[in-house]
């Protein structure tokens, strides 16, 4: 059951916001989800989806490919896992927040005992304060591996568990207008009605966007808004990025569902 009183938001944290696009995940970058989760929990429970894991392992170990990129890259996924949620662990604690690892394959969300499971097990975890850390299972998919750096997953994760809000986290002050860009004074649209128009005004946008570029972050939007849930894309780079974009003291792209 969802909280009569907390708002529900799930907050995908990309490899690009988690390294701060460095070759390394940044402490700090996880320092301070962790401070405004915890500066925002009385009014809003956070579902994290998090990348980082195959970024996590490359700091620490070379796997030699031979051609075999996918499966290394599985490899790595699987090795770095345990130190992002380790680093995640190490400084949710400080604050006193509790942490707990999901890992989820689209494959899940097509079975309705996989999605009872799903829904059952993070209510759970809810209820008693812990914030579920998801991530794709990068052992048995690779859909976001390839292509989409959890965007997809978010957003399912979202309409599977009726949130009230996705926050897609991204290196950018969430989507430019297109003259903006042409112009190369980006200009941030704050709202759009209906994930249509957002096509409409990224068709041939040029601004980078993580490994899914614009495309999965559109494909996300859908899915929201299709389940009747809001999006924002904010810039995950930047400190205080969530409680400033709740302040709506911040520039970032609020996409509504038409139906709300
Ligand atoms: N699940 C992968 C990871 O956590 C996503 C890879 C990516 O696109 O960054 O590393």
């Amino acid at each position: 059951m969802n909280s009569p009183t907390k708002k529900r938001i799930v907050l995908k944290i990309g490899s690009n916001t988690l390294t701060r696009e460095t070759n390394h995940i940044s402490r700090g970058k996880i320092e301070d989800i962790a401070r405004q989760i915890e500066a925002l929990k009385e009014s809003y429970e956070f579902i994290v989806v998090s990348s980082g894991a195959i970024a996590a392992a490359k700091q620490f170990v070379n796997l030699e490919s031979n051609g075999k990129e996918i499966y290394v890259k599985q490899a790595l996924a699987s090795i770095g896992q345990l130190h992002l949620m380790r680093i995640y662990q190490e400084n949710f604690r400080e604050l006193g927040l509790l942490i707990s690892q999901c890992l989820l394959s689209y494959s899940d969300f097509k079975s309705n005992t996989s999605k009872e499971n799903i829904v059952n097990t993070i209510n759970i975890l809810l209820e008693n304060e812990y914030i579920p850390i998801i991530n794709e299972n990068d052992t048995v998919a690779t859909d976001e591996i390839k292509f989409g750096d959890n965007d997809k997953l978010a957003a399912m994760t979202a309409a599977l568990l009726k949130a009230d809000l996705l926050i897609i986290a991204t290196n950018t002050n969430g989507i430019y207008t297109k003259a903006s860009l042409q112009s190369e004074q980006p200009e941030t649209i704050k709202e759009v009605i209906g994930f249509e128009s957002l096509i409409q005004e990224v068709a041939d946008g040029k601004s980078s966007h993580g490994t899914g570029g614009m495309k999965s972050k559109v494909d996300a939007v859908e899915i929201a808004s299709k389940a009747g849930i809001e999006t924002w894309i904010v810039n995950g780079l930047k400190e205080n990025f969530i409680v400033e974009a709740v302040k709506n003291t911040s520039a970032f792209t609020t996409i509504k569902p038409k139906n709300l």
